[in-house]
């Protein structure tokens, strides 16, 4: 039943109760009575609708407002995570720049003689046979009188960055001293990393820096020595530094190896 159909009967009904001539009827008074009963559970009934939409309304209204307040506590936390990524990728960054400071030398960014000195602390603890290379600069001095320091400096950076490149992943190149290198070749025998240095000496040699329109380069001596069972790597790279002396000794510009056992 439509409440237009509702309606209409609720309106027959009332009209048939205030018939003058209806006033006798056996049913008024039930009928009366179905009424004024029906108006109540009716009026009950919308009561309780009204409370209902009211509730749903508020219910509505909290949700909206959860919602709001969880996508702002949402916001807040990714803009936390961005900052704290970022404190994190700087952190670390900080943290490689450390370890590259204090194992390589500013100059050539080779690695520094803490570095070299934990590698063949390794090597030594690995038992695996090894070689080491020194290799100095001839006349150095010399370059640095005639031309100044700086020039100097360019041509040890470049000289540094030509044995970097040719080495092995495995291999080492070390700043051992002022314009002395130290490699280490892993796992090499000697004739192999003679060879290796003969290759090195070769480019160095090559490397030139300009300089009031000349073209400076340098030769350099090495001095190696391949690693003795029971021997300590300190006796290993003392052996080397003779050879290289030897090396100097002879005229430069050579490789000499410590090969007598
Ligand atoms: P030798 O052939 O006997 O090795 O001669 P040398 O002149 O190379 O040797 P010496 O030990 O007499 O001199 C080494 C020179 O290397 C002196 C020093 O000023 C220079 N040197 C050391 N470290 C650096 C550096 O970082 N930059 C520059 N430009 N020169 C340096
Ligand atoms: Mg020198
Ligand atoms: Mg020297």
């Amino acid at each position: 039943m439509t409440d237009r159909d509702e309606q209409a009967l609720l309106e027959r009904v009332e009209a048939l109760l205030a018939a003058p001539d209806q006033g006798d009827h056996p049913l008024h008074e039930a009928l009366a009575a179905l009424l004024a009963r029906y108006r109540r559970q009716r009026e009950q009934l919308e009561r309780l609708i009204s409370i209902s939409d009211r509730y749903q309304l508020l219910a509505l209204e909290a949700r909206q407002v959860t919602q709001k307040r969880y996508e702002r506590a949402l916001r807040r936390q990714q803009k936390l995570s961005r900052i704290s990524d970022g404190y994190q990728a700087m952190m670390r960054e900080r943290n490689r720049a450390l370890h590259q400071a204090s194992t390589h030398d500013p100059l050539t960014q080779l690695a520094n003689r803490r570095l070299i000195d934990e590698r063949l602390r390794q090597l030594q603890a690995s038992g695996r046979s090894y070689t080491l290379a020194l290799l100095d600069i001839d006349h150095f001095k010399t370059i640095n009188d005639r031309h100044g320091h700086d020039v100097g400096d360019r041509l040890l950076v470049a000289i540094a960055d030509t044995l970097r490149q040719s080495l092995r992943e495995s291999d080492l190149c070390g700043r051992w001293g002022g314009e002395e290198f130290l490699l280490i070749f892993a796992g090499a025998r000697l004739d192999e990393s003679w060879r290796i240095v003969e290759r090195l000496r070769e480019s160095a040699t090559a490397v030139s820096v300009c300089h009031g329109g000349v073209r400076l380069s340098v030769t350099l001596s090495a001095g190696l020595s391949e690693h003795r069972e029971g021997e300590s790597h300190t006796e290993t790279l003392r052996r080397a530094d003779q050879a290289l002396l030897r090396a100097k000794r002879d005229g430069r510009d050579r490789s000499l190896a410590d090969a007598v056992r």
